[in-house]
């Protein structure tokens, strides 16, 4: 009998499709964890999507048995950054939730930059 994963990839998950290939999205960045991509409603003149492969909800499901692909999304996130050459700064975002404005529920970071970022953000 085949083992289920432990999160196996949601057939409603808009991003799951996009991992799937299902959906088309330019990959910028892929390794075995995650793949980077462009924002469709781009926030910023850098705006990329950084997610896992796996599908994981949102931070609030993150257990520590994510810890190594969670900690993969942040060193892809810098990768990128530096091959995006925003050496003045930028801003990684993980929205969460309804009071965090997620809209995808697929857990993904937000690479925002080549503008100053505001603080508090709204
Ligand atoms: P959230 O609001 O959950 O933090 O972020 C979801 C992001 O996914 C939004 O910024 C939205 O513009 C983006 N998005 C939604 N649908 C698509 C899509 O089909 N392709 C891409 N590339 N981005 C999408
Ligand atoms: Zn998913």
């Amino acid at each position: 009998m085949k083992t289920q994963p432990s999160h196996p990839a949601s057939s409603d998950c808009l991003f799951c499709k996009i991992v799937a290939g299902d959906i088309p999205a330019n990959r910028v960045y892929e390794d075995e964890f995650c793949i980077g991509f462009p924002d469709i409603n781009p926030q910023a003149p850098t705006h990329l999507l950084i997610i896992p492969r796996q599908h994981i909800a949102s931070t609030a499901k993150a257990e520590a048995e994510h810890s190594a692909l969670l900690g993969s999304l942040m060193s892809a996130a810098a990768k990128i950054a530096r091959a995006e050459k925003l050496s003045k700064g930028y801003r990684i975002v993980v929205n969460t939730g309804e009071d965090g404005g997620q809209t995808v529920n697929h857990l993904h970071l937000h690479l925002l930059g080549g503008r100053h970022m505001n603080w508090p953000p709204g």
